[in-house]
């Protein structure tokens, strides 16, 4: 076996690596750039070479950093992640060029299957089945929109080297292709330095399912099943799991023996990925083959008990598979819920800065289900504007898919990030959604399921119990404290309080020591907390009620407590009868008119200003166009109107809710 592995990459897949390195006895070497100097992974590697400046393009995408330092190191070979150069044939060759080991596939198989078109190309030929469309490169939005209307509306127009739903775009109609071939073209430029661009019929509503292959150097390749990732944003995976709740026995035996054809038909020996788009009648059409350990490869090694990176190292040095199809079974359900840095009530706005808090769920078996967290980050970290904005990939494991998901609930519940936005209640939202619990998916699930965007939820009877019974026992404890301060205060606690929760207000009876008794006066029930684990200060909040555990995440504010239970969030105040009269009389406070503004939606780079002042404007007309996380957002005007002021030009950096444009 190797002896001494580099890790290419970074985070929690660089992490993820060094986990399975550790355990089959090898050294690793973890690279980085300047901005990763402290973290994680550099921390846990055996050793490390700086490679430079943080742009990738300076330091993880440069071949000849990496070759370098194995060198110096004396790495045997390299396990390139995701992303960076892992599907790079020209660094695949180069590594076997130097006499380094690529843990992947071998070259020929990264080129025939690397590239959408030519892998749709091969596909064709190995007789796997191909959504219908343009398989080959388009010279300009003219063309495009010939070929477009060849295959009929809507199509998708898809930049050949794309990856990560980038460089992917939607036409209903002519005016969408003259729109969007161009600016596709730029995002494939600019993230993936190749303009290649293709269109293919845009299947509505279909479901994304794909089949984890496996080969080895002697001819043997299995699929590992399959995962459903129709829980999609941008066609960027969100939540994933396997199996699919849509698969039957024979759909799921005819999709794998086509992605082992597939495989077998380039000498696949390594992990990958073949991906196909599925109609709800389980027809199913071939969209790309991923050459690299996919992102959710944990639920995988969930129902299987196979570790893929230490696969991809055991057929890398070329030891032969030590199993075959017939050996391979489902075990249970594994869920992944990738908690991304963004801010979800704010159209999912990518979010920068400081993890001040993070303190994540407990790994490991729980009672009823078992949560693995693979992240690359601790707690006082910052998740920067260089990277891809993944914090951690929680996943967990039942026997079943509903207690799966239930975990998962429970699991987001106890994850407490602080310091930037994150995306955790909205993926407890869709946990607690009779849509997905019934595993009625498709890629447009959370178009139709948030067409407004994400608010959070409304509490449901239940939650209002957890929101009033935390207020109340907080409000207890507070005011215990208080009084051991101040102690000239004499006579028991006051016990009658109002909880008021939006215009919801309950009179209450607060009792206990230990276990909180919450009185509801008007309905006649009580409310008992018990095994509470909380203090004052702390921003999670235990407790069981009802007999059920449940974790919020809980913050002081004026007269009360924020309190968010999953997607639940509210203020909850606590106030004094006489102090909840008053309240009612109060006026509700206005928002700010921002309809007459363009705010920046994020934090970017003008590309280009598209209108002047003095200029009238119609609605759905083109304002500008904002650079973002390595995308191309047009920003459209939301009505008629004349401009005002223009507050931003092409180059110009703007951050997020600066006005770009002002409206008379
Ligand atoms: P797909 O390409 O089908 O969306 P994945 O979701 O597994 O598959 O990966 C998304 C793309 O973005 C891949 O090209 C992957 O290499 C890259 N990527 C995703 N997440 C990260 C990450 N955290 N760090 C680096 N690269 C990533
Ligand atoms: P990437 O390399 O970015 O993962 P894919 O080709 O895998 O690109 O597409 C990403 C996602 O976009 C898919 O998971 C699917 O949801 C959606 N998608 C791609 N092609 C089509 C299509 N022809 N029709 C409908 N949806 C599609
Ligand atoms: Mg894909």
């Amino acid at each position: 076996m190797f002896s001494k592995i580099l890790i290419a990459n970074r985070g929690e897949i660089a992490v993820r690596v060094i986990k399975t390195c550790r355990r089959l006895g090898i050294a690793t070497v973890v690279v980085y750039s300047d901005a990763d100097a402290g973290s994680l992974a550099v921390e846990m590697a055996d050793e490390t070479v700086h490679i430079g400046a943080s742009p990738a393009a300076q330091s993880y995408l440069v071949a000849d950093k990496i070759i370098a330092a194995c060198k110096q190191t004396g790495a045997q070979a390299v396990h390139p992640g995701f992303g960076f150069l892992s599907e790079n044939a020209g660094f695949a060759q180069r590594c076997a060029d130097e006499g380094i080991v690529f843990i992947g596939p071998n070259p020929g198989a990264i080129q025939a299957m690397g590239d959408k078109i030519e892998s749709k190309k091969f596909a064709q030929a190995s007789g796997v089945s191909c959504v219908p469309g343009h398989i080959g490169e388009i010279a300009d939005s003219a063309q495009a929109v010939t070929i477009s209307e060849q295959i009929g509306y809507p199509v998708m127009i898809k930049a050949s080297a794309g990856g990560g739903g980038k460089g992917i775009r939607v036409a209903w109609n002519r005016k969408d292709v003259e729109e969007g071939f161009p600016a596709v073209r730029a995002e494939a430029k600019a993230s993936f330095g190749d303009d290649r661009i293709f269109i293919e019929k845009f299947i509505e509503s279909p479901r994304h399912i794909e089949i984890q292959v496996l080969g080895d150097k002697h001819g043997n390749v299995v699929h590992l099943f399959e995962r459903e990732c129709s829980i999609q944003r941008r066609n960027q995976k969100v939540i994933e799991e396997a199996p699919s709740p849509l698969l039957d026995e024979a759909t799921r035996a005819a999709m794998g023996a086509q992605a082992v054809a597939l495989a077998k038909a380039v000498n696949y020996d390594s992990a990958g990925t073949v991906e196909f788009v599925a109609g709800q009648d389980k027809s199913f059409f071939f969209l790309e083959m991923n050459t690299r350990l996919q992102v959710e490869h944990p639920v995988t090694e969930l129902i299987t008990g196979l570790d893929l990176v230490e696969q991809m190292i055991r057929s890398a040095y070329g030891e032969k598979m030590a199993f075959a199809q017939k050996d391979l079974k489902i075990n249970g359900w594994a869920i992944e819920s990738r908690i991304y840095a963004e801010d979800p009530y704010r159209k999912f706005l990518p979010s920068i800065g400081r993890l001040v808090r993070y303190d994540p769920p407990e790994e490991g078996q729980h009672e009823g289900y078992k949560i693995r967290n693979d992240a690359g980050v601790r707690e006082g970290d910052e998740i920067s504007m260089y990277y891809d904005p993944m914090i951690s990939k929680l996943c967990s494991w039942a026997p079943t898919r509903i207690a799966a998901i239930d975990g998962m609930g429970r699991a987001l519940e106890d994850f407490h990030i602080e310091g930037l936005g994150q995306n955790i209640p909205f993926l407890a939202a869709v946990m607690d959604e009779d849509r997905f619990r019934s595993g009625n998916l498709a890629t447009s699930y959370i178009k139709d399921e948030f067409p407004e965007g994400f608010h959070g939820t409304e509490a449901t009877a239940e939650q209002l119990d957890i929101l009033t019974a935390v207020g109340a026992a907080m409000q207890r404890v507070y005011a215990a404290r208080a009084r051991s301060y101040a102690s000239g205060l004499a006579g028991a606690p006051r016990e009658d309080w109002v909880v008021a929760i939006g215009h919801a207000k309950r009179r209450v009876k607060i009792g206990g020591e230990g276990d909180i008794a919450v009185e509801l006066l008007d309905e006649g029930r009580t409310l008992t907390l018990t095994d509470i684990d909380w203090r004052p200060g702390k921003p999670v909040f235990k407790a069981v009620l009802g007999g059920k555990a449940f974790t919020v995440q809980v913050a002081p504010a004026a007269e009360g407590f924020d309190i968010r239970h999953r997607a639940a969030k509210a203020r909850v105040l606590v106030l004094t009868p006489r102090s909840a009269e008053l309240h009612g009389k109060l006026p509700e406070k206005q928002a700010a008119d921002t309809s007459k503004l363009v705010l920046s939606p994020m934090p970017g780079l003008v590309v280009s200003m598209d209108v002047t002042a003095g200029q009238q404007v119609r609605e759905g007309e083109v304002v500008c166009v904002l650079e973002a996380m390595k995308m191309q957002n047009i920003i459209r005007a939301e009505r008629d109107g004349v401009v005002k002021a223009v507050n931003a030009k092409g180059g110009d950096p703007v951050a997020a809710d600066e006005v770009l444009v002002e409206f008379a």
